[in-house]
C-alpha cells in the first residue's frame, strides 16, 4: 500500500497528474493499493474520484476536518472498490458513526454552497497572505494548494517563539529533512491574517545582538 497525500502536507503542493496516473497503473499491474489522501482537495480543486472509480487499485481518503471546518466532529470517509471496502469493514467498529455526528453531517451536506463558501473565502485569503508574505525581507513563502502556507525562515525556533510572544501559534516543520527553518501557518480569518503579517514583519525588524 502506498499512501500519497495530494495536495501534500506539509509542502502544500500537488503531485503531477501524470505521476499519479503512472502510480495508479503500476498499482493495477502489480496488485498493490494506491491510497490518495485528499484531505485538502477542495483547496486545490482536484478530485481523483474518477480515477478511483475506473481503477480498483486506487482508494481515496476524505475528511470533514478541513474544508468543511468540522474537525471536532471527527468524521471522514473512504472511497474505494467494493472489494477494498469489504476488507476495511472488518476493522471498523460496529455503529461507528454516532447519531449526532450523522445529523451534523446531513445538515452540512444538504446545505447547498456550504463547503464552496468556506473554500472560496479561504483561497482568496490564502492568496492575499501569500502575496503579502512574498514581500517579507527574510522569509520565503511557498505557493500553496491547501489551507496553510509553508514558510522558510532563517530560524524556525526564533520565528515560532517570536510569533508566540505576539499570541500567534504556528507549527514548526524544521524536523523534516529539507525543511530547515520552515514553519507552517494556517490561513485564518482576515483579522487573524492581518495580525500574523504585522507580527511577521515586526520580527524582521528585531535588531540582532
Ligand atoms: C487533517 C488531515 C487528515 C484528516 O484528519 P482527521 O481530522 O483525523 O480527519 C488526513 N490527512 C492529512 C494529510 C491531513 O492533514
Amino acid at each position: 500500500m502506498l499512501f500519497l497525500p495530494n495536495p501534500h502536507a506539509p509542502t502544500a503542493r500537488l503531485f503531477a497528474e501524470a505521476d499519479i496516473h503512472r502510480l495508479a497503473d503500476k498499482a493495477a499491474r502489480t496488485g498493490w493499493l494506491l491510497v490518495i489522501d485528499e484531505a485538502y482537495h477542495q483547496f486545490s480543486g482536484t478530485d481523483y474520484a474518477p480515477l478511483a472509480r475506473a481503477n480498483p487499485s486506487v482508494a481515496l481518503l476524505r475528511t470533514f476536518s478541513k474544508a468543511w471546518g468540522l474537525g471536532g466532529v471527527r468524521a471522514g470517509y473512504l472511497l474505494a472498490s467494493p472489494e477494498v471496502c469489504n476488507v476495511v469493514q472488518n476493522f471498523v467498529p460496529p455503529f461507528g458513526l454516532p447519531a449526532h455526528t450523522a445529523q451534523i453531517l446531513l445538515a452540512v451536506l444538504e446545505s447547498p454552497g456550504y463547503v464552496q463558501g468556506i473554500v472560496q473565502t479561504l483561497v482568496a485569503e490564502r492568496e492575499k497572505l501569500f502575496q503579502a508574505l512574498q514581500k517579507h525581507p527574510t522569509w520565503r513563502v511557498y505557493e500553496s494548494q491547501t489551507n496553510f502556507l509553508l514558510v522558510r525562515t532563517p530560524d524556525a525556533a526564533a520565528a515560532y517563539q517570536g510569533l508566540l510572544r505576539q499570541g500567534i501559534l504556528v507549527r514548526r516543520q524544521d524536523h523534516y529533512p529539507g525543511l530547515e527553518g520552515c514553519i507552517r501557518v494556517s490561513v485564518g480569518t482576515p483579522q487573524e491574517n492581518q495580525r500574523l503579517l504585522e507580527a511577521a514583519f515586526s520580527l524582521a525588524e528585531v535588531p540582532h545582538a
